[in-house]
């Protein structure tokens, strides 16, 4: 016997539709029917309050009494929802021998077809069948879709219905209509769609809603911490970086309005100004709010201006910090920042300069035992270099650049600062490390100097 079931979605309109038995089970099986417009006739000795009920209301036929061989004809399916197996057998036989389609609750061998794990979202339905094997499996992996595929793409798949029909009846030519049907689908029209939805309906649960600024880190996942994964699972909106990883970002609900602050938001570019205005406004309408920025959102981003605007809005807020870049580049090359002997500052710096904007008085920073970690060096290298050696600094000072720390394509090269001129350049997001905790050797006088503390440690516990 075949083993494959053939997958359908029937139109049941109209069509007369026999289930016997009224009980709780069969309850479901009715309303399921008579939902999709079925002419449902229900015979059984006893019903539900419900199935009475529906009955009183028209919706349904109920004869009170035991299944007949006559109440098959002219039938179109038939379900059988009672406590007896001799029954569905019955049932199932006549079914067999006038060819109707019949579905023995809870009897796979007694049914022709099975009622699958289904997603409902208004046109849209999603059926999930195991073929009987695994009902209990069918229904997680409903649940999985249901948080997938949002409430919200119902109306979206009506309104993609809508336009196919008037481009259908406006003669648009098929090549046409096939590319603007293709955008309509698209994720960056969902978002579109959910951006005009949320502004008109004002969805949230209605109290005032708040921002977070979560730091998503360097780009590894599993560097973001618990806090910022929670929140960021929960979030109605988000609007990120250019920094943060797409794979951090799907974090957010599959509903969730997604905004890339860092150069584009649907079709306009956005501004400073209109961040402030989108935070404020998702917050007032009672949304949660994520303002998700690579590594910490207190390092050098826009946190300080954004805080300022919320403030004088009277929008809640909180931070919740990330590992920075110059932490996770420190780790990749395997560098103590800070080291007893060689480095008792750590100064991070801005390389970039635009106008107005962090422009380091390097002269007044320079000392001997400080760590340097310099954010946005950009492809300036031989800039840096120069300012940092006019500033006092040894052209043998040791550096590191570090790019895309923490992901796969993370690059780690060692110079000094005569070399650094002449640095490749690699691809960004890097950060250059100046000091000499950065020196090859000094990782051998720190593991010396771990070696000989331990060696100290055991003796004192000795
Ligand atoms: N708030 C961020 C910094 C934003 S400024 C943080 O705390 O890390 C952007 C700069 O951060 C980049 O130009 C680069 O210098 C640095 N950066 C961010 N991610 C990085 C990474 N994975 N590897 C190296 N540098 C990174």
């Amino acid at each position: 016997m075949a083993e494959e079931l053939f997958p359908a979605f029937l139109k049941l309109d109209g069509r007369r539709c026999l289930v016997a038995g009224a009980g709780r089970v069969a309850e479901s099986k009715i309303e399921s029917l008579v939902r999709c417009g079925a002419s449902v006739r229900v015979v059984a000795p006893e019903a539900t309050e419900a199935v009475r009920e529906a009955a009183r209301a028209g919706k349904i036929i109920w004869e009170q009494r035991r299944f007949e061989q006559s109440d098959l004809a002219d039938v179109f399916l038939v379900v059988a929802a009672t406590s007896s197996p001799e029954l569905h057998q019955e049932i199932f036989e006549q079914a067999q021998r006038a060819g109707i389609l019949c579905n023995a609750v809870d009897e796979p061998e007694r049914c022709d077809f099975y009622y699958p794990a289904v997603v409902r979202r208004g046109p849209l339905q999603i059926a999930v069948s195991t073929s009987g094997h695994a009902p209990l499996l069918a229904q997680q992996i409903r649940q999985e879709l249901e948080e997938h595929f949002g409430t919200d793409y119902g109306p979206w798949t009506e309104e993609i219905g809508r336009a196919r029909n008037e481009m259908l009846a406006s003669g648009v030519r098929p090549e046409e209509r096939l590319a603007r049907l293709r955008e309509l689908c698209s994720a960056r029209s969902l978002n579109e769609f959910r951006e005009r939805h949320q502004s008109e309906t004002g969805a949230g649960d209605g109290c005032g809603g708040k921002v977070y600024f979560l730091g998503a880190g360097p780009g590894d996942p599993e560097l973001l911490t618990r806090k910022a994964w929670k929140i960021l699972r929960s979030a109605g909106v988000v609007l990120h970086d250019a920094l943060v990883p797409a794979e951090i970002v799907r974090l957010a609900p599959p509903q969730a309005l997604i905004c890339d602050a860092g150069k584009r938001c649907g079709e306009k570019s956005i501004t400073q100004e209109e961040i402030h205005e989108r935070l404020i406004a998702h917050a007032r309408a009672g949304r949660t709010v994520v303002r998700l920025q690579g590594g910490d959102p207190l390092v050098f981003g826009r946190a300080g201006e954004e805080m300022a605007a919320l403030r004088a809005a009277g929008v809640e807020f909180e931070i919740v910090p990330g590992v920075t870049a110059a932490s996770a580049a420190a780790a990749a090359a395997q560098i103590s920042l800070t080291h007893r002997q060689l480095a008792s500052k750590l100064i991070f710096l801005s390389a970039h300069r635009c106008a107005g904007e962090f422009v380091a008085d390097w002269k007044s920073l320079v000392t001997h035992d400080a760590t340097y970690a310099i954010y946005m060096p950009g492809g300036n290298y031989e800039r840096i270099a120069r300012e940092l050696l006019a500033a006092g600094l040894d052209g043998s000072t040791p550096c590191v650049i570090v790019s895309q720390a923490s992901t796969p394509q993370q690059l780690i090269l060692r110079l000094d600062l005569a070399s650094l001129a002449d640095a490749p350049q690699p691809p960004a997001p890097a950060l250059l490390l100046v000091g000499e905790v950065t020196r090859a050797e000094a990782v051998e006088v720190a593991a010396a100097w771990g070696a000989g503390g331990q060696a100290l440690a055991n003796q004192v516990l000795g």
